[in-house]
């Protein structure tokens, strides 16, 4: 039975369809928007619009970015030789905030998964191989610490080794099965300051 007016359902729906909004949740911020203010809800259908088209992923690292070049991979006092290994641009993020890591990323955009049919093809992990014929000392693997985390961190070191440039894994710190954007900076920058080589 519709209880609502066909647009109010379907708005509720189209939330409902994001991540982690359950049908309660969907339904309360379909109301909160019919009230809202219409030139709000026009800025922010606008930006939404916006971000879609506009972003994109940097040249480089391959983060998300509105740049062809993103600010990390422009900014020319960074260690551009030490490149940190991340799942996603939310992953590097986390590290951003600590605000102590001076190197360069690469974002791959997932991690290798059998169980998923994710293989190393999936993720931006060619991309990475390119970046090492430049000058790089070293790669900073910073998956997360889960099945599928430690499988990548696995592969991506067995394809470094033969280059000879040195490769490290951030400390256990980080919890296993543990999301890097969810993990304290404390607790990142220990598990960075802990790297050992693979
Ligand atoms: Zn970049």
């Amino acid at each position: 039975m519709d209880l609502y007016s066909g647009i109010i359902n379907q708005l509720i729906e189209e939330f409902a369809s994001l991540p982690g909004i359950g049908q309660k949740s969907a339904q309360r911020l379909a109301f909160h928007i019919v009230n809202m203010p219409k030139d709000q809800v026009d800025r922010f259908a606008t930006v939404m619009k916006e971000a879609r088209e506009k972003i994109c992923y940097c040249r480089e690292c391959f983060t998300l970015t509105d740049r062809e070049i993103c600010p990390i991979c422009a900014n020319t006092r960074r260690d551009h030789s030490t490149i940190m290994v991340v799942e996603t641009t939310r992953d590097m993020a986390a590290y951003e905030k600590t605000a102590k890591y001076d190197g360069v990323y690469h974002v791959l955009h997932g991690a290798i998964s059998p169980m998923l049919g994710i293989g190393p093809g999936d993720i931006r992990l060619k991309e990475l191989i390119v970046r090492l014929e430049k000058d790089v000392s070293e790669v900073i693997i910073a998956t997360n610490s889960t099945l599928e985390g430690e499988t990548t961190a696995m592969y991506i070191s067995k394809l470094i080794k033969p280059t000879g440039i040195k490769c490290t894994r951030i400390a256990s710190g980080v919890p296993v099965g543990g999301d890097l954007e969810y993990i304290d900076e404390v607790t990142l920058l220990r598990a960075l300051d802990g790297r050992t080589e693979l």
